[in-house]
């Protein structure tokens, strides 16, 4: 399929300090024209406020530019290419001071003080291509980063059920996609028809009740098995056990993201507690080592509510992140509804450099 967006441009030249020698003294009145507006004061305040903040940064795939001509999935989940992740980690590395989740909870827990402008980086759902592109950049860097894995497709050779969807939006027949309560889906033939169905039959089905989703997906599978190919499949496969274990001994945190990736706020309270403790149980098994975080599948503000923040508490987790965006203020942390910014791979080197200076103008 083709995409809506054009591949991200990367360009060197952002590499450069933005004040160059020659412009010095342009730049010194403009600070003496900022001075006496007031403006840095204002700067300073916000300066301060940057240094008192912990920002999380979420990223999904991490997939080079030449797969992406004939990416047959969902384009709004890749992050970035691995050359914009490395100039990212990079960045993150000699501007700002990267921490782990370890050290937030550490933070909360003992008072153990964070270093001024903390920067966590993290990672949903657990896919192959965050252990082959973004692991070696990460340990390049020396960057901890967390990855939150839906333990139930682990191993699976099973793509996501929100990637099997978008498979099928953009390769069914129009309208060949049928919901229970009649609406029929992708609304037309065209790619900009099935990106908006595309859109639209997430919205719908991280909404359903959890069976209702799976039955719905599996009978999708089914249904269209003929056109689910091994070879488009290969694009979206879950990380393994053996990729975890390695990062694992090598730096790189996980938590949770439940078992099944389903939106909690729709679960009974008897699955909402299994999809948090089996998949924090499976991930201690695994690494012998506490998992203390989850990440909320979804994130948004109708995936997770007071009742899915006290089962997070009481099957023992310390942190709980989610994907609305904004920096977080280390005197008013709330652990178990942390703010993400996702980042997306229209993301050019100045935006990301402006969102890493100034996290809580977004929140
Ligand atoms: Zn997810």
């Amino acid at each position: 399929m083709e995409h809506s967006n054009s591949h991200p441009h990367f360009d060197p030249a952002h590499l450069r300090s933005p004040i160059e020698p020659a412009h010095k003294g342009r730049a010194q009145r403009l600070v003496e024209i900022a001075e006496r507006v007031g403006a840095v004061r204002a700067a300073r305040r916000l300066h301060d406020r940057l240094n008192s903040t912990i920002t999380i940064l979420a990223y999904h795939r991490v997939i080079p530019t030449d797969a992406l001509d004939s990416y047959p999935l969902d384009p709004e989940l890749i992050s970035a290419t691995p050359q914009q992740f490395d100039w990212q980690m990079r960045h993150l590395r000699e501007h700002r001071n990267p921490v782990s989740l370890t050290d937030v909870i550490a933070h909360l827990d003992k008072g153990t003080p964070l270093p001024r402008a903390a920067i966590a980086v993290t990672f949903d759902d657990g896919f192959s291509d965050t252990y082959r592109y973004a692991f070696p950049i990460l340990n390049r860097y020396k960057i901890p980063a967390t990855i939150f894995v839906s333990t139930g497709y682990v191993d699976s050779q099973t793509p996501f059920w929100f990637e099997i969807a978008s498979y099928l939006i953009y390769r069914v027949r129009p309208r060949a996609l049928k919901i229970d309560d009649g609406r029929t889906f992708p609304i037309g033939e065209s790619l900009g028809e099935r990106t908006a169905s595309l859109r639209q039959i997430h919205g719908i089905l991280k909404d359903l009740p959890n069976c209702e989703r799976v039955i719905l997906i599996d009978k999708w599978t089914h249904a269209f098995s003929d056109l689910i190919t091994h070879d488009a499949m290969r694009h979206s496969l879950p990380i393994s056990w053996h990729q975890i274990h390695h990062m694992a001994s090598n730096g790189i945190d996980f938590g949770s993201h439940t078992v099944t990736h389903p939106n909690l706020t729709r679960l009974t309270d008897h699955d909402l507690g299994l999809e948090l403790s089996e998949s924090k149980r499976l991930l201690e098994a695994q690494l012998q080592r506490p998992i203390e975080s989850v990440a909320y599948p979804i994130g948004t503000r109708s995936a997770f509510d007071q009742r899915v923040t006290t089962a997070t508490e009481r099957n023992g987790f310390k942190l709980g992140v989610t994907y609305i965006p904004g920096a977080n203020l280390i005197d008013r942390l709330n652990r178990f509804e942390m703010h993400r910014h996702g980042i997306g791979r229209s993301m050019s080197p100045p935006y990301f450099r402006a969102l890493m200076s100034l996290p809580s103008w977004l929140n």
